[in-house]
Parts: C-alpha cells; sequence; structure tokens
C-alpha cells in the first residue's frame, strides 16, 4: 500500500497516487513516453506531480534513454538493486552531464562506492530503531518526537541517512499505526512538537497527509507540527495550492526542506517555496555536507545567500553520519567547521545554519563552532571575532571578583592582559574593516549621532 487507506479517502481515488506494482508497470509503459522526449523538451504534463512521480527514471535503461553516454553501467545496475534509485523528470532534467562531477548527478544516480563497507558504517548509527516506542514513531528528545509516515520519496538522494528505509519498500503509515502513536502521544503530554518525517510525506496524497494531521491535532498537548520533505527540491510540482491550502488549516505549521546546492534553486522551485511561505508556514533548510558536492565555502555561501532570496532559513548543516552505502559523501568534520568560519561575519546571520554532528549511539543533535571563546578568568571572557580581533568582555559586578579597578590600557600584552582586566582588545591591524574605519572621521558625538 502506498499511502493511507480509509473510507473517507475512497471518494477522492484520484488523488492517490498508485500502488507500487501499478507504479512499475506504468513506469515501464511510460518509459516511452520519456524516451519520446528529446532531451530537455518537457511533457505536457509536466507539471503535474502525479505524472513526474509515475515517470521516475528507476532503471539504468531508462537512466541511459536519458543521458545515451552513460558509464559504468552495470556498476549502476548493481547499486540500485541494493539502494533503489527514483529520479523525477524534473530533477533528471538539472542534471547537465552525466558523470559523479555534476552535484545533480552525484546525488541522485548509484555509484559503485556506495557498496564500500568500511566497518565502522551502520545502517542506524544514530540508533533510531532503539530510540522507537511504537513502530514509526522516534523519541529521543523530550519535548519532541518524529514519525516516520511513509517509506517512499520522489527521488532517492544517495546521500540518505535513513537508506535502511528509503525506498526498501514504497508503503505509508497504517491507520493501526497511526492509532497506537496517537495513543503514545497522549500518554506523553510532554511531547509538543510533532516531526512528519519519513521518506518524504509530501509523495503522499493531500488527503493522507490531512489524516495524520487530523490524528495529531486530536492530541491537545500537540503545539507545532513539522514537516520534513525534499519536494520543493525534487518535486516542486508537488506543492499545489491545494496541498497548501489544506495545510494552513492545522497551523501552526513548519516546514524544512532539504536543498543542497545552489544549481537546486530553480524557478520552479523558488515558486514552490513562495507558495508555502505565503500560507504562513516558515520554511527551514536543512542541508547535509557532501564531498565534492558542496564542500567548497564558496558553494555553500551561494547556496545560502540563494535560499534566504526565496526566504528559506538555513536551518542547520548535517555533518555526513556514518551510514553505510554513503562513506563515499563523507568530508572531515573540519570541512565543516571551516564553512562556519568563512560564512562568520561575511554573511548575513539570517543566512547561517548550525553545524551539527548528528552523535551515533544516539547521542543526538551535537552543534560544532570555530572557537570563539579564547580564555577565560573569574573576571573576564576573552573572545574572538571573525577578523581575528581579541576582546576582553567583563562580567558583571559583584557577581564575581569584581574587575580590576582602574581604566585598563590600549596596549596589551598578550592574551593574558585580556584575561585579567588590564587591556580590553588586541584589534589585528590589517582587516578590511578597520580600513573601512580609517574613512569615518566622527568630528564630535553629536555629529556621530547623527549618522544613526
Ligand atoms: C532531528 C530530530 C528531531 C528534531 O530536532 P530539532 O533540533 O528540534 O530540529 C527530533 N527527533 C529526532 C529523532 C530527530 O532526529
Ligand atoms: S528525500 Fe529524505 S528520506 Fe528521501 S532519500 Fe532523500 S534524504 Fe532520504
Amino acid at each position: 500500500m502506498y499511502i493511507l487507506k480509509n473510507s473517507s479517502e475512497s471518494k477522492e481515488q484520484t488523488d492517490e497516487p498508485p500502488s507500487p506494482s501499478v507504479l512499475d508497470q506504468r513506469t515501464r509503459l511510460k518509459s516511452t513516453v520519456i524516451s519520446i522526449q528529446k532531451h530537455h523538451k518537457k511533457h505536457s504534463c509536466w507539471n503535474d506531480w502525479r505524472w513526474q512521480i509515475n515517470n521516475r527514471i528507476r532503471t539504468v535503461e531508462q537512466l541511459v534513454e536519458r543521458f545515451p553516454n552513460l558509464a559504468n553501467r552495470n556498476e549502476i545496475a548493481a547499486v540500485a538493486k541494493k539502494y533503489p534509485m527514483a529520479i523525477t523528470p524534473y530533477y533528471a532534467s538539472l542534471i547537465r552531464s552525466a558523470c559523479p562531477t555534476d552535484p545533480i548527478f552525484a546525488m541522485s544516480v548509484p555509484q559503485i562506492s556506495e557498496l564500500a563497507d568500511p566497518a565502522f558504517l551502520s545502517e542506524d548509527p544514530l540508533e533510531e530503531m532503539l530510540d522507537s516506542p511504537v513502530p514509526g514513531l522516534i523519541h529521543r528528545y523530550t519535548d519532541r518526537a518524529l514519525i516516520i509516515s511513509t517509506t517512499a520519496c520522489a527521488s532517492y538522494c544517495r546521500h540518505c541517512t535513513r537508506k535502511r528505509i528509503a525506498g526498501t519498500r514504497e508503503t505509508a503509515i497504517s491507520q493501526a499505526r497511526l492509532r497506537q502513536i496517537v495513543a503514545y502521544l497522549r500518554a506523553h503530554p510532554e511531547i509538543s512538537d510533532c516531526i512528519i518525517s519519513g521518506g518524504d510525506p509530501f509523495t503522499m496524497s493531500t488527503g493522507s497527509i490531512e489524516q495524520i494531521l487530523i490524528a495529531l491535532r486530536s492530541v491537545p498537548s500537540i503545539d507545532i507540527i513539522r514537516f520534513g520533505t525534499r519536494t520543493p527540491v525534487v518535486l516542486p510540482m508537488r506543492i499545489t495550492d491545494e496541498l497548501v491550502a489544506m495545510l494552513k488549516k492545522y497551523h501552526p505549521i513548519w516546514v524544512n526542506t532539504h536543498f543542497n546546492h545552489p544549481r537546486e534553486i530553480t524557478e520552479q522551485s523558488r515558486q514552490a517555496c513562495a507558495k508555502i511561505v505565503d500560507a504562513g508556514i516558515p520554511l527551514g533548510n536543512q542541508s547535509v555536507l557532501l564531498r565534492q558536492i558542496n564542500d567548497d565555502p564558496k558553494v555553500f555561501e551561494q547556496l545560502c545567500r540563494e535560499l534566504i532570496k526565496i526566504r528559506v532559513r538555513p536551518y542547520y548543516l548535517f555533518q555526513c553520519d556514518i551510514v553505510k552505502g554513503t562513506e563515499h559523501f563523507r568530508t572531515p568534520v573540519s570541512k565543516g567547521i571551516e564553512i562556519m568560519e568563512y560564512l562568520r561575519g561575511r554573511v548575513s546571520g539570517l543566512a547561517i545554519p548550525l553545524y551539527i554532528v548528528d552523535a551515533p549511539h544516539g547521542g543526538g543533535k551535537i552543534p560544532v563552532l570555530p572557537n570563539y571563546v579564547v580564555s577565560v578568568s573569574p573576571t573576564h571572557t576573552v573572545l574572538r571575532n571573525y577578523e581575528g580581533m581579541l576582546v576582553s568582555y567583563p562580567e558583571p559586578e559583584g557577581l564575581c571578583d569584581a574587575p580590576k579597578a582602574g581604566k585598563p590600557k590600549d596596549d596589551a600584552d598578550g592574551v593574558w592582559s585580556l584575561t585579567c582586566g588590564d587591556a580590553t582588545a588586541i584589534i589585528p591591524g590589517n582587516s578590511k574593516r578597520r580600513r573601512r574605519r580609517q574613512n569615518i572621521q566622527p568630528e564630535n558625538d553629536s555629529s556621530a549621532r547623527e549618522r544613526f
């Protein structure tokens, strides 16, 4: 079963995506349709999200029809047997060259390196299964719970952290499971934030999504409901007026999506995001740090800048989990810290996500930052800014040992002089900002005030 079945839905059969077996048959039939299409020519049903799902590229043969020069076909076929492939025609149209140096290709087409199997990798390093008190629900943090609403996605990301689930079969949560989940949530009123994840919940029909929302809204202790969905990126036509009109009935609703590369931001994805935000739904982004895709600080900066232009707030940048089948995407943690160092001070704070390592053994999300606290004493904290300026922040009087009496000196003698309050700052002499300041010469206090 692909999506929730219940009596209230039988009247809207047309809204139902087909069952997997029907889906495969249709894919076979429709593959001729795709082959008739010239490379970037769009089918008349292009903007119909169900057409996009029914016409996903699922086999190497279909991939070859689309990319006649495709290399390593046998390898791709072998990997797709273990970890399924699905690429929407829309997402495939963003591929510019059929090789792994193309970021869209690398994120969607299987590579032989997925079968590499170092011993420290695991299928479920976050130990989600051990935090699952009822099937389909993960309860790790006190006040939040995550629901696996479906195992289907529009496209299967090669770097998926739930590779053990996503696409292995394409089934949606049953009414029975949903009832169990509601019972658990009722018994745990400390949970106020429910995350509808998967798989990709927006591959379900609008009616099925609404059934889940109705179930969750029947639990009084649930304050906010959020969705994790990649459809704005891989299937933007899924964000229909009908969908957002339904969602906004169940506010407060939040959505997080998953852009990884600036090339994923297109006119269509921009429109999808606009529809979500215009419905009053705050829209965040959760990127994954991927080797040779977005691990260049300049590429990541461009992604973040483009995201805030389409009103998507960068929320998290995830370090790759140690999941089987994704080793070739991993970067050292130092790469994430380097990107954070690069962004701070250079880019609007609104455009800077938190860099997160989701800890093995189910340790949960841990934010990782460059070190900004350089030294501490009972009276002063010594911080550094993005320019390398060192500055001493005096603690409040009376709470700790009082800061030393007397005016601090301008000339510092090392970090220690900041720590004990003898000086207030160590300022790099060659920073851009310093040069900018030299052009501003306040004549007196009142003219300084007028500037603001
Ligand atoms: C990520 C995650 C959440 C949500 O975490 P936030 O930091 O609140 O975004 C909740 N539950 C599970 C199991 C998660 O993996
Ligand atoms: S959309 Fe999400 S769940 Fe689906 S394959 Fe991609 S990362 Fe995994």
